[in-house]
């Protein structure tokens, strides 16, 4: 962990820019995986199943974790989600937004939300148009029981990371945008072990690590929630 901790800073201090948050993917990594890492200090962790998230966050419930929701949300997994996570980074759509804030314990901090854009990937069913973001972010921010701390993105995979730096420059535009009409929104999370650099230096401010934490994932993903609903 120390080495990609290393590699945020040098690519931050090399762009000066400040050094984004780091968050661990822990998608398919086994839950003594992520105690290891909490044994190093790393307390932001990112799943992207809910039936996954919930199996490994019985076991490590002593550990008080932060948990981050970074795949896609199906709506009727929003109850359960809004009860797990501590943010939600896949927000798309206003009916999304309706059942997370009316799922959310009172007895809870408000849950954190990152809207989520589809930048660059048309064929993407995943994330909303960035057309779209300022009235779904009007719509986070009227709910009490949620907080908006910004946006999200996937860009598409292109091989040529450098290919990337377009969509990751224009989702920080879109970002100020919404700082402007929201300025309490202060989390840009773009960039994974491959690209987090050309991220950073285009303004993130978390990055989303796995493989360079883990090692490499098991070829077959995790079984979808919709399997074992
Ligand atoms: C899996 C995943 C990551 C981490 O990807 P790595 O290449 O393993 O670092 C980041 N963000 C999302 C949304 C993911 O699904």
């Amino acid at each position: 962990m120390q080495d990609v901790l290393l590699r945020l800073e040098n690519a931050a201090r090399a762009a000066q820019r400040p050094v984004p948050r780091l968050l661990a993917v822990s998608k398919t990594q086994p839950a003594t995986a992520v105690a290891e890492l909490a044994a190093c200090g790393q307390r932001a962790f990112g799943e992207n199943y809910v039936q996954e998230a919930a199996a490994k966050q019985a076991q490590l419930n002593a550990l008080a974790l932060e948990w981050h929701l970074i795949g896609h949300l199906q709506s009727n997994k929003a109850r359960e989600a809004a009860v797990l996570f501590d943010w939600v980074q896949t927000v798309d759509r206003a009916k999304l937004v309706q059942a997370l804030a009316l799922h959310r314990p009172a007895d809870r901090a408000p849950l954190n939300v990152l809207i989520q854009v589809n930048i660059d990937d048309e064929s993407s069913k995943h994330g909303c148009r960035p057309d779209e973001v300022a009235a779904l972010a009007a719509a986070v921010a009227g709910e009490p029981r949620l907080r908006l701390r910004g946006l999200m993105v996937i860009p598409q995979p292109h091989p040529d990371i450098e290919q990337r730096r377009g969509a990751f420059r224009r989702t920080r535009e879109l970002f100020e945008a919404l700082q402007h009409d929201h300025p309490d929104a202060d989390t840009l999370s773009m960039g994974m072990s491959d690209d987090c650099p050309i991220a950073i230096a285009e303004g993130a401010t978390m990055v989303r690590v796995g493989t360079a934490l883990f090692g490499s994932r098991p070829a077959k993903p995790h079984t979808p929630d919709h399997s074992h609903a």
